[in-house]
């Protein structure tokens, strides 16, 4: 992740694989392709588009912020978006959300048969 921040606008670059170190050179040769706009074949292209999202959130109204990500050019809302905010203050997470259990594990071994429902123990 990494950051370039103005009065208005904060502009945050994530690496596609969040545990990759994202430098400033890789950041600058992302915006320097895009600004030269000529690429050598298309699967340059979406190399290059698939890298990096960039998250550009305006201070004042960060819902109104973009992202380069495919979920945020469909549904315009995405978890880059949320967590960038959050990282600078601008909203912040419900407790609610947090509690939330992720990535439980089934357990191991064959699932429990059935019990017979008119019969009582
Ligand atoms: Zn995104």
């Amino acid at each position: 992740m990494l950051t370039q921040r103005s009065e208005e606008v904060i502009i945050t670059f994530i690496a596609k694989k969040c545990l990759i170190n994202l430098t400033s050179e890789q950041v600058r040769e992302y915006k320097r392709s895009f600004h030269e706009n000529h690429w050598p074949s298309f699967d340059t292209y979406v190399e290059m588009r698939m890298s990096m999202w960039a998250v550009s959130i305006p201070t004042e109204n960060w819902k109104s912020g973009t992202c380069s990500c495919p979920p945020f050019l469909k549904k315009h809302k995405c978890k880059h978006l949320i967590a960038v905010a959050a990282t600078f203050n601008l909203t912040s997470i419900p407790i609610s959300a947090k509690a939330i259990v992720l990535g439980q594990k089934k357990k191991r071994g064959r699932p429990a048969k059935a019990t017979k429902a008119l019969v009582r123990d």
